[in-house]
């Protein structure tokens, strides 16, 4: 099985081949703790669960590292204490909980590791002093900075030369900056704020270093993958590569660097600071099911921009409606899921899921064609094998059909199924179609097959 990834440093689709296939290791930048996970910050997460899942399933479950921090220092999560008055402690582990609890409706698998910045900080401050060692970064007013000029070859990643850099509006110059786009590894804390101890004073990191110290300690100077949104190549990624090269002098810090395109509204990138947004717990919470939030996702290639509305959920949860409707229909029979080499083709080339979605409707026209048990039980295989890999279906087929109810309420529907059945069985059809018609006028609708008769939600 070959794997195809488009990797962002040198602007190419190339053949993926790990450094120890018997340990595959891949990072992908986690979220800043201190509110509700937004739909632009899922994109990643579901789109790099399906290449989770991919590696797993060519290279073994086992075979597989997958790392995702948290990022619990920063401005932000202080601000936001600073504002309401809550801990610092508290703000974080709340909100790692809602995100956890966010990403799992959404069928994203947990990571082998989520190590968080708070863990790691002696880590930071002895890459720090390396970089310090090694004459690529330097103290002034108790901050420490990553010197840019330093590093011959700064700007692989975004293609930015340090002349752009100088005149990109967002470098803001500090006046103990040796060069304008110098940029931070420490900073000093006052007595009020949270702090550890360092060589240069009590202070605390930059996010930047978080990621080197936490991926080098836990996948390796080097390692395979680094994944993340697009908005994070610069100056995020760039800066991660600068000090973990420099302080390891390796020539890459990750083989393959992979990013997501922006999700938008109306054309616009969705973002906190725009403020048309719209968080995964509130679409949740207006009833729309984590799996078509994910199926929405993934209806277009991750590193194209995309747009998601509620349409587009509700469409997505269509689709879904039908996949489960062709599952509830075969309930009973027994399959190994494996995916169709045509699936999993789709997938391995650079994770095509808009292509890998159209075989699944396929499969799905297929089993609803198919008449014998064997033709029944190849499709259905199939179509759980590739699902597995895209993360859904993963839910029993009757109970997605017949939620969103109370349980109270399906007592009552198996009731009056009960009891057409029995008026059928009593010749009386007039009433038997007169409970089927009174439950489709409430949403409910019957299907009736060699098995008996089963009921799902229009
Ligand atoms: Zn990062």
């Amino acid at each position: 099985m070959t794997i195809h990834l488009y990797n962002t440093l040198l602007r190419e689709k190339q053949i993926f081949e790990p450094i120890d296939a018997g340990n595959v290791r891949m990072y992908v930048c986690g979220p800043t703790v201190y509110d509700y996970a937004h739909i632009g910050n899922a994109r990643p997460v579901v789109c790099f669960d399906v290449l989770y899942r991919l590696l797993r399933h060519v290279y073994g479950e086992s075979h597989v590292t997958y790392v995702r921090n948290i990022t619990d220092i920063d401005d932000k999560i202080m601000a936001a204490a600073e504002k309401t008055g809550e801990s610092i402690e508290s703000i974080t582990a709340r909100t790692a909980g809602w995100y956890h609890d966010d990403m799992a409706a959404l069928g994203a698998l947990p990571p082998d590791r989520e190590p968080r910045a708070t863990e790691f900080v002696p880590q930071m401050v002895k890459l720090i002093e390396q970089l310090i060692a090694k004459g690529f970064a330097y103290e002034a007013e108790k901050h420490v900075l990553f010197n840019v000029p330093a590093m011959q070859d700064y700007g692989q990643l975004s293609k930015r030369s340090l002349d752009d850099m100088i005149a990109g509006a967002r470098v803001d110059v500090a006046p103990y900056k040796k060069h304008p786009a110098d940029f931070t590894l420490w900073k000093p804390s006052a007595e009020n704020q949270v702090g550890w101890p360092s060589p240069w004073g009590r202070g605390r990191p930059g996010w930047h270093i978080e990621c080197s110290a936490m991926s080098g300690e836990i996948l390796g100077q080097v390692f395979d993958i680094h994944a993340g949104g697009i908005d994070l190549i610069f100056p995020h990624h760039e800066n991660e590569i600068a000090q973990s090269r420099c302080a390891h002098g390796s020539a890459v810090m990750a083989k393959y660097w992979l990013h997501n395109g922006f999700v938008q509204v109306n054309g616009q990138k969705m973002s906190k600071s725009l403020g048309n947004f719209f968080t995964v717990h509130e679409l949740l919470e207006e009833g729309f099911r984590g799996e078509a939030i994910r199926l929405a996702l993934l209806s277009a290639h991750y590193r194209q921009p995309i747009d998601i509305t509620r349409e587009g959920i509700q469409d997505a949860k269509a689709q879904l409606d039908r996949f489960y409707r062709a599952l509830a229909m075969v309930s009973d029979l027994a399959v190994e899921a494996a995916p169709t080499d045509h699936v999993l083709a789709a997938i391995a080339d650079d994770l095509n899921t808009p292509l890998a979605l159209s075989e699944l409707h396929e499969l799905v026209t297929k089993l609803n064609k198919a008449t014998s048990q064997a033709e029944k039980k190849v499709a259905k295989a199939a179509l759980l094998g590739g699902a597995k890999l895209l993360g859904i279906l993963w839910q029993d087929p009757a109970k997605w059909l017949q939620s969103g109810g109370s349980a109270d309420d399906a007592a009552v529907i198996e009731a009056q199924i009960a009891a057409r059945l029995a008026a059928r069985k009593a010749k009386n059809f007039a009433e038997a179609d007169r409970i089927r018609d009174d439950l489709a006028a409430r949403g409910i609708l019957l299907e009736d097959s060699s098995s008996g008769t089963t009921w799902r939600r229009a």
